[in-house]
């Protein structure tokens, strides 16, 4: 059993700032029921009335972006402004499922067979679990697409963001979604399980961690669920060669400490070749001490606690053992109040060390020296993870060659990563199967139904 239940302590300063029971059991058999209900209502009506829904919601969340964001600055010490920012980035995702949805679930011709035709229909209810680090995108690529579908979803967020998972079903309530077609629960994890094995429940998605995905999948497994996991991460950022070090080293600063290196696609081991690797890493120290905490007065600076105090031990207990182990930490890896975790750089990491096949979810960048392109693909792939990777090299095709042997579900040369909601996204190996955003996203929980008259 869990303890506490659902609760918000500002990672900024420790203060407890709500506390939420968790839902009873009948609470959820109620919620199963009013999704079910509501699904068959919700699936027959024209594609068109269920766009009209979600471009209202699409429109909520850019009118709302502030004080959306300001509820998750306080939930998991996102920095204002990025908090803002992704409640805006939901408009577009929903925007997007409204705008295209029709026609990606429009039926596809059989070649051959004029009588025969591919449908997409929906499944019926579905159950999201989600994390904390993105508490509106995540819950956006999940519900989008299946809302415009004509599935129903209830969703249980992550523990430390329920005034969030509150505010997004306030949202959908207020664009018109009826009650049932989106159902929020402060589940357990035991009520997770027993609404997976439900009958009524069709399917489960879950953005998390390792540990989450195999319990989900498990109960999935059994049960014969459909299920989309994504999961963990620790993206390659390989450089083969740059024109300027210190422009590219800058670069694979900012996109490492996006959200306090919180992202399952941050480019969590950089790879950088020989020739420019000790510019580059001193370039990254430079940048490392220079970043300034949040402050009352300036909430916008670059440096941000992490989720919690808990998560920053967890990251300085991965620094330490690769330290103790003969690692160098040049900077950073403090652990100050609360979660303030200053940022950090590591060289020197070797098979062996938890930090070169755990997955450091904060912080912390970590720099390896290779001397070939062979060695740096097989140092990237090295990893049970395969979720996005970066090449860099003035050379496009060599880093397009390097690129097309990494075993990872995005693939990215000379961008840090091309995202956006029409951008697929998801990973292979351990980091899940699946995919969200894009034309795939919408096709994850419909039945591909023949259909065929003679
Ligand atoms: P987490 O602890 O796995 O939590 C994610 C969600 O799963 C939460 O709602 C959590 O609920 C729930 N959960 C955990 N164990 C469960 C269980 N046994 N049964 C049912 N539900 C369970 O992950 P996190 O630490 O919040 O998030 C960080 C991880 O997510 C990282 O590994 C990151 O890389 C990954 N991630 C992946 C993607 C992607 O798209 N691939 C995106 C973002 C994050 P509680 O809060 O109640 O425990």
């Amino acid at each position: 059993t869990q303890t506490p239940p659902y609760q918000v302590t500002d990672p900024a300063t420790g203060e407890v700032v709500g506390t939420y029971p968790f839902a009873t059991d009948v609470e959820v058999e109620q919620a199963l029921a009013a999704s079910t209900a509501a699904y068959e209502e919700w699936r027959s009506r024209p594609v068109a009335e269920r766009v009209a829904i979600v471009k209202r919601i699409a429109r909520l969340f850019a009118e709302r972006a502030d004080e959306l964001g300001a509820l998750i600055t306080t939930e998991m010490g996102k920095r204002p402004e990025d908090a803002a920012g992704e409640a805006a980035f939901c408009a577009e995702i929903f925007d997007y499922y409204a705008d295209q949805g029709p026609a990606l679930l429009a039926d596809q011709p059989l070649p051959g067979h004029p009588g025969g035709r591919i449908q997409s229909v929906p499944i019926g209810p579905l159950l999201g679990v989600m994390p904390w680090n993105y508490p509106y995108y995540q819950v956006a690529r999940f519900a989008a697409p299946n809302l415009v579908a004509g599935n129903t979803v209830v969703l249980k967020h992550a523990e430390n963001c329920p005034t969030s998972a509150m505010a997004i079903a306030r949202l959908f309530a207020d664009a018109g979604v009826p009650d049932g077609v989106y159902r929020n629960l402060f589940a357990t994890h035991e009520q997770v399980a027993a609404m997976i094995a439900d009958p009524r429940v069709r399917g489960v998605s879950l953005t998390g961690s390792e540990r989450a995905g195999t319990a989900v999948a498990e109960t999935a497994g059994r049960h014969l669920k459909k299920v989309v996991l994504e999961l963990g991460g620790s993206d390659p950022y390989i450089v083969l060669d740059t024109e300027d070090v210190a422009v590219a080293a800058d670069l694979a600063w900012a996109t490492r400490m996006s959200n306090m290196g919180q992202a399952c696609n941050s480019n969590k081991r950089m790879i950088v070749m020989e020739d420019v690797y000790d510019e580059f890493v001193g370039a990254l120290v430079e940048r490392a001490a220079a970043m300034t905490p949040r402050t009352e007065a300036d909430a916008d600076t670059e440096f941000s606690p992490m989720v919690s105090r808990k998560a920053a031990e967890a990251l300085l207990a991965q620094v330490q053992d690769a330290v103790d182990k003969g690692a160098t930490l040049h900077v950073g890896a403090e652990l100050k109040e609360n979660a303030w975790f200053t940022p950090a750089v590591l060289t020197g990491v070797v098979p062996g060390m938890r930090a070169y096949g755990e997955e450091l979810f904060g912080p912390v960048a970590v720099v390896y020296e290779v001397a070939s392109d062979e060695e740096a693909v097989a140092l990237a792939n090295d990893v049970d993870f395969g979720l996005g990777a970066a090449v860099w090299s003035t050379d496009e095709e060599r880093a397009v060659r390097v690129a097309d042997r990494l075993e990872v579900g995005m693939a990215n040369v000379n961008t840090p990563a091309g995202e956006g909601a029409d951008v697929p996204f998801g990973g292979t190996k351990r980091s899940g199967f699946g995919r969200e955003l894009g034309p795939l996203g919408i096709g994850e929980f419909v039945n591909r139904r023949l259909f065929y008259v003679q």
